[in-house]
């Protein structure tokens, strides 16, 4: 087992959390992880594992033990009658469904990039934008657990379904996952179509938008009048993808380009709303493209920015949307980063944003830097959020705490009770799981 005697600061991509760790840790097997735990438990230390550290919330931090598990990354079994495959739980996404494409296999469901590790997306109830299917999460049917005792627990949906429910969105709060198993589907192509509406249409056809393909999302940037729409079909149509142009938008366009545009308007917010007015005319055009589902539903690798996002019932989603607009005239707040709104099937895990419910989750996002106005855009969205009884993503950042999120989860209560079995002494605390569950 490796460990770094002099450890570096752990950082999360967007720069919103940090953390000393006391070590970073990277175990190769479950011993590992279990000499680990009790080794922390014998000098009263807590313990973290980060993923790929995408997460904007401070879900992450650690001044303890920092496991990293990107030596556990290989695929353990498939199994094809069954159109599953188990997965040590340090898989990066990209990685994984690498692995499955090799078998034929594919997750129908993916959220906008592919660098969290298995076990860290479905912490915190990653999705993409399906309206007829869940979240990652609720495609994990057996998971393994090293728990803060060093035992191995494993849950499936034969075995313990309690358990399975409870870590499908786990929070980073049971134990350290070890393998997780997953429900694939056979690998197909989609045929994505683009185009750019008005908001006020949008809004007005809303319930028949959602309804009208299989993968639909809406991107809006402020200060605009219109909206792009994406839906996908499933096609027998080979790809027309190019490598160079993903290239070209990941590490040109969004890289120096828009970070650029991003820098110019935190330095000069006043024009934001012309910016972002030609940058709608320029980028958010109709469009056609055809490939595998894991590379037309991630999009290029966006510029650093800040992000927070709740779900609620699909029926308040116009309500929402045009929440978001009134908010952002009335509060006179400058937005240079467009806003999402998706849709996810109802889930069973307890503490899923989606669970128990069709669900809308609207994105608030904006270029980092941005001050004032970012705080002001914040608080004026986690209040029209709150008003919708709302769940935050546990990943984003939101100012909600236990009193709150006991509320607007069913299952809060048993995930805590069962948290207390799992991890009594809080071997895995830290500041988030104090905040949003207590000590
Ligand atoms: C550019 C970008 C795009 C994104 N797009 C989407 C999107 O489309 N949809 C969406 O829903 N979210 C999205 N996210 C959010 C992201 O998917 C989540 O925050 C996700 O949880 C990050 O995974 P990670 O591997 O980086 O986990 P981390 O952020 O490193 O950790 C998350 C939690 O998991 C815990 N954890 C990690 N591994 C283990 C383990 N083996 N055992 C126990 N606990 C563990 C950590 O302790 C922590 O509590 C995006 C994030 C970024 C930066």
């Amino acid at each position: 087992m490796s460990q770094n005697p002099s450890p570096p600061r752990f950082q999360n991509w967007a720069g919103t959390a940090s953390s000393q760790p006391r070590a970073w840790i990277a175990p190769q097997n479950e011993a590992e992880i279990a000499d680990t735990l009790s080794r922390a438990g014998r000098e009263g230390r807590t313990v973290k594992v980060v993923g790929a550290g995408h997460s904007w919330s401070d879900i992450a931090c650690s001044d303890g033990y920092l496991l990293q598990l990107d030596r556990m990354q290989r695929v353990v079994r498939v199994d094809h009658a069954r159109q599953q495959i188990t997965v040590q739980a340090g898989i990066r996404l990209h990685r994984l469904v690498a692995a499955m494409a090799q078998h034929g296999m594919t997750l129908p469901v993916i959220g906008s990039v592919t660098q969290q590790s298995i076990a860290g997306a479905i912490a915190t109830g990653t999705h993409g934008s399906a309206p007829s299917l869940g979240c990652l999460s609720s495609r994990v049917v057996g998971l393994r657990l090293v728990s803060a005792d060093g035992r191995v627990v494993s849950a499936s949906l034969d075995k313990d379904r309690d358990l399975l429910h409870a870590a499908q969105v786990h929070i980073g709060a049971l134990g350290v996952l070890s393998e997780v198993t997953l429900a694939t589907v056979p690998a197909f192509h989609l045929r994505e179509e683009q185009s750019v509406q008005p908001f006020d249409d949008v809004l007005r056809d809303l319930p028949q938008i959602i309804d009208s393909a299989p993968y639909v999302k809406l991107w809006w940037l402020p200060h605009c009048d219109s909206i792009l729409l994406s839906r996908c079909y499933p096609t027998t149509r080979a790809s027309d993808l190019s490598r160079v142009s993903h290239f070209l938008d990941e590490k040109v366009v969004n890289r120096w380009l828009f970070s650029g545009i991003l820098r110019w308007a935190s330095l000069r917010p006043a024009d934001i709303p012309r910016v972002n007015q030609v940058v709608a005319a320029a980028y958010f055009r109709p469009r056609t493209r055809h490939g595998p589902n894991t590379s037309v539903l991630p999009v290029p690798m966006p510029p650093i920015h800040e992000e927070t996002e709740y779900a609620f019932p699909r029926k308040h989603a116009g309500a929402a949307l045009s929440g978001l607009r009134d908010l952002i005239a009335r509060h006179r707040v400058r937005i240079n980063f467009p806003a999402e709104l998706r849709f996810v099937a109802a889930d069973a895990a307890w503490l899923s944003p989606t669970g128990g419910q069709d669900s809308a989750c609207l994105g608030a996002y904006i270029g980092c830097g941005m001050g004032r106005d970012r705080a002001d855009y914040f608080a004026a969205f986690e209040e029209l959020m709150t008003s919708l009884s709302a769940r935050p993503h546990w990943g984003k950042q939101f100012s909600v705490g236990k009193n709150y999120l006991q509320r607007v989860y069913p299952g809060f209560d048993r995930f805590v009770a069962l948290r207390q079995t799992l991890d009594p002494q809080r071997l895995f605390q830290n500041d988030f799981l104090r905040r949003t569950l207590g000590d």
